[in-house]
Parts: structure tokens; sequence; C-alpha cells
């Protein structure tokens, strides 16, 4: 939001605004290089605030030395997309989320055996998957089932990461778990159960890499983005809204994917939005139908969990997908972004054998910033 100043400010004029300002919430900086004697004063939202525009109108312009506020349509927080304004492209290790770039995540829903992580890891790169996912420290709805492998879980996709060339995301529960994560992994996963943890976004967001946000199971769209305000306005600058699935009353599918929510998002924020059709349906056999769904409308990834023996998945067994079933989804999803004009990221080692019918999927060295701009311009 910006002020335009009247002509002729006292000093006093001045600092009783800019002092209303903070007390707003809003922290005030003036604009250089404004002709005419005009002054414009950019107001940058502090945390935590949600700024009403027409009642900071009122409070400025009657009392103090505001002429008029300009843009004040502008998005008051940091997640919203202001009109015209292009997405957030995000990149992990060789993934592209947003801009036209729709990268898949791949893993098992959590690390257990080494030789299954690497088998997995191996296949699911193959695939197309340029981002592994794997939990090591599980939010299990029962004490009694497995936990994940902690530390050690941890120490695996390290080793995994180096030997098999792929970035990988996993989930933290506490903020301790942050600085531990970071030097393993590329990216932090806050799951479903932690959306609303506030001193987990806090940390999350302090730790200098993207933040991967899943949406709550019974939060509103509008919930979901105040949760990355947290991150946003804490720092980080790379956050990757997750939708997967909302709770519903039909036992059929484990939840609701909420397409609509989608689109919505896709509108309302300039952050990429990926797709878990895995926990949305809990089952195996609908995973790849709402996969081709999340695709088509709009989503910037998938997230996937695959396993090389589904049956011996440690956790959420009964919507683990395997390595080729993964492939039948990377296909439809390449086949679908060259439909829609979009680019399908391929890893590098395998970008020769992966071109899309919408054209040669990029490796990070091929897509550039200025090819991201390019192709946000030709889909907005
Ligand atoms: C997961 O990704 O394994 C997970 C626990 O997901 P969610 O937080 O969406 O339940
Ligand atoms: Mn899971």
């Amino acid at each position: 939001m910006l002020l335009k100043l009247r002509k002729n400010l006292t000093p006093a004029d001045r600092a009783a605004l800019f002092g209303l300002c903070r007390e707003l919430g809003l922290e005030p900086s003036v604009l250089a290089g404004v002709s005419g004697g005009v002054e414009l004063v950019d107001l940058a939202p502090m945390a935590d605030v949600n700024v009403d525009p027409a009642r900071t109108l009122s409070l400025l312009g009657d009392q103090y030395a505001v002429a008029s506020i300009v843009d004040a349509g502008v998005a008051a927080e940091r997640f919203a997309r202001a009109k015209g304004q292009s997405d957030t492209v995000v990149r992990v290790g060789e993934a592209i989320f947003g801009g036209g770039y729709v990268s898949l995540v791949a893993g098992p829903c959590s690390v257990d055996e080494e030789d299954l992580l690497f088998d997995v890891a191996r296949r699911v790169k193959a695939a197309g998957a340029t981002l592994l996912r794997g939990g090591v420290h599980k939010p299990r709805t029962s004490p009694y089932s497995f936990q994940g492998l902690g530390d050690d879980g941890l120490a695996l996709l390290g080793r995994v990461r180096a030997e098999v060339g792929i970035a990988v995301v996993t989930e933290i529960l506490e903020p301790k778990d942050v600085e531990k994560t970071r030097e393993v992994c590329d990216m932090l996963q806050i799951g479903s159960r932690n959306m609303i943890n506030t001193p987990l976004l806090r940390e999350a967001a302090k730790a200098g890499m993207p933040v991967m946000l899943k949406r709550g199971m019974t939060a509103t769209s509008k919930e979901f983005l105040l949760a990355a305000e947290y991150l946003l306005s804490g720092g980080c600058e790379d956050v990757v809204l997750c939708e997967r699935g909302i709770r519903g009353f039909d036992s059929a599918t484990r939840n609701v994917l909420d397409l609509g929510t989608v689109a919505h998002l896709k509108q309302a924020t300039h952050l990429p939005v990926l797709v878990d059709p895995s926990h949305a349906a809990g089952r195996a056999d609908l995973i790849r139908p709402l996969a081709r769904a999340g695709v088509a409308v709009g989503g910037d990834g998938l997230i996937v969990e695959v396993h090389p023996d589904p049956m011996r998945a440690k956790s959420d067994a009964e919507q683990a997908i395997s390595p080729e079933h993964f492939a039948d989804i990377a296909n439809d999803a390449r086949t679908m972004c060259g439909a829609l004009g979009r680019t399908l990221v391929a890893p590098s080692s395998t970008s020769n054998s992966r071109a899309t019918s919408g054209g040669a999927s990029p490796s990070p060295e091929s897509a550039s910033t200025a090819e991201v701009a390019a192709k946000q311009a030709n889909l907005s």
C-alpha cells in the first residue's frame, strides 16, 4: 500500500504519521525519485497484521498528512497475488514449482530399510521425479504405530541424496528438528497436523530453505494461507503449498481432494501449489486419476507416496504405489503438461529421453530465470 502525502509536511506531522503507521502494524518507508514535490510512502505489513485499507485511510487521512492512498487494493498479506502479479517460482534441487513448471515429488511415506530407500530413489528419479520424499519423524495417529527412524533415517536420506543425486524433502515435527534437517535436506515439510503449529512455522521460516506446507485436514483456504503467511513474514520466500485432501463424511476415500481450492489458491496466491493424491485417496487404485486431476486443475506439481514393495511399507501401505505405477503417473503428467502449455521438469540425467510434447523438459541449467519469466508471460 502506498500513501501520497500532503505537500509541505512539518517534521511533527511526519513523525506522528509514521508513529501511527507502526501502531497499525505497517512499516513506512519513503520512496525516492518521485517528482513534483509529491512524497510517496510505502507501507509494508509487519508480521501478524491484517490491514484494512479503508480503515487505514480514515485513520491516516483525517488526522494526519495523507492526501490519498494509492494502490489501496494492493495485497496487504505477502501470500496474496496482486493484480497481474506473476507466480513465485520455487526451485529445490532440480525441481521447479510455479511459473508454468510442474515437478514431481515421490518416495516412501516413511524411510524404512536402506536398500528399499536407495532402490525407490533410483526408480522414481528414472521415472521423472526431481525431488525425493521420505518421512523420518512421523506424526502417526496411534502412538503404537511406527514412528519413523528419526536421526538414523535422516542420515540415510543424506546418503541417498548424495549417491543417487536427487534433492530430498522430509517432514519436521518440532522446532528442534529444523537445524539437523536443514543440514541434510533441501526442503522442509510441515505436515497437515502441524499447519497451525506457529512455533514450528516460525522456526522453519528462519531455516533459509524452501518449505512445503501441507493444508490442515480441517483448515479453510484462508487459514491455510495465513499459516503460509507465518513463513513468509518470518523470512522464508520459498513456500510451496500442498493440498492433501480435507476431512469428509464418506469413508470410501481417506479424505476429499479439494480441487476447487487448488483452483482458488492459484488465483488467491502467487505461491506454487502441489497436489498430494496419496493422502487424499488413501488407496492405491485412485492415485492415478487424482494425479491427472491435480495437474489438470493447475497444480504446480504432484507429491506421491511410492514404495518398491508397497505391501511392506511401514506406514500408509494402503496408498503406496509401485515405481512402475508412478512411471505411468509421470507419463500422464508429461502428456497433460504438453497439452496445457506447461512443462514437466525432468531430472537432468534423464532429460534427453524425457522431452515432453510441450517441449524439452528443462534441467535447472537450461531453465534460466529469463525462460521462466517468458513462460509466465505466456501463461498469464
Ligand atoms: C505425509 O506426507 O506422509 C503426511 C503425514 O502427510 P499429511 O501431513 O498430509 O498427513
Ligand atoms: Mn504418508
